[in-house]
């Protein structure tokens, strides 16, 4: 039953990738311990879905980085704090 045997070993490399996606983001954080840091290497050099999926958590952290205000323009910055200052207002307004 070849059939079988492959489907089986898809099914076991699914449960792989399941576990390694769990851990991408810790691992870019480096918060895993280096046992399962190298389990989840070892995986991306095998999967190329779960490094693609990887290298997409990856740009998406480097764009929240840049848009917790480092790259952010003067112009945006006073739009921002005049945002805020509105939300807080509406937080303080007892008014009906
Ligand atoms: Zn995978």
């Amino acid at each position: 039953m070849k059939g079988s045997e492959s489907m089986g070993e898809r099914l076991r490399a699914r449960g792989a990738c399941l576990v390694v996606r769990r851990r991408l983001q810790p691992h870019l954080d480096g918060e895993l311990d280096a046992a399962r840091a190298a389990a989840v290497t070892d995986h991306l050099t095998r999967c190329d879905r779960c490094r693609r999926q990887l290298e997409s958590f990856a740009r998406i952290k480097i764009a929240l980085r840049e848009a917790a205000g480092a790259t952010m323009s003067p112009k945006d910055q006073v739009a921002l704090r005049r945002l805020r200052r509105f939300a807080d207002g509406l937080g303080d307004d007892s008014a009906p």
